[in-house]
Parts: C-alpha cells; structure tokens; sequence
C-alpha cells in the first residue's frame, strides 16, 4: 500500500531502518567482519591496526539500495574514522586513491 504523502527520504529511512533491524544485514556485518580481520580498513591503509566496530557501507543506502547487501560495498571501520568519512574531512580519509573516485559517502 503506497502512501502518496510519503516523501523519498521517509520511504528510505523506513528502508534503511528495517534493513538494520535483518537478520540479512546480521549476517552480512558477521561475513564482513571476518573477511577484514575485525580490522579497521583505513587505520589499516595507515599502517595501524585497530578493531572495527562499525560496518560502513562505501556506496551509502541512500543511494543505491541494491548495494546495501553487497559485501562488496562493506567496510569494517573504527568508530573514529568511521565518523571522519561522515564528516568533512572524508577527501582526507581517502586521499591519494584515484581507483577510489567512484566512492561516494553521503551522510546518515
Ligand atoms: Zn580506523
Ligand atoms: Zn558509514
């Protein structure tokens, strides 16, 4: 049943939210997690080695929500950094990774 006076954005985040709520997502998080090595993959870019808490999807939900399943597009990162991608300092994180053009991170 489509509700008319549902915008875009309500229609996604009721998306993303029972999306975060599946057992799909659960296990997905678990696959990532042990194909990084619970490590943060940027921290490790830098040589250090810190535990991921967080799984960051590179290609955000909101824009393409077929990926939001897609290991591919799964990062294990640290909370710290996770929070750099999602704040301004993002060309940082990612700084000197021409194969990382397409990347696009949109904030939560
Ligand atoms: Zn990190
Ligand atoms: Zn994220």
């Amino acid at each position: 049943m489509y509700n008319k006076n549902l915008t875009d954005s309500d229609e996604l985040s009721r998306k993303s939210k029972a999306l975060y709520n599946s057992k799909d997502w659960e296990n997905i998080k678990v696959m990532a997690f042990e194909r990084d090595n619970h490590l943060c993959q940027i921290c490790l870019r830098k040589s250090r080695n810190t535990k991921a808490n967080l799984v960051h999807h590179i290609i955000y939900v909101k824009s393409d929500y077929e990926k939001a399943l897609d290991l591919d597009n799964l990062m294990c990162v640290c909370s710290a950094c996770h929070n750099k991608i999602h704040s301004k300092d993002e060309k940082e994180v990612f700084a000197g990774e021409e194969k990382q053009k397409n990347v696009r991170v949109i904030k939560v």
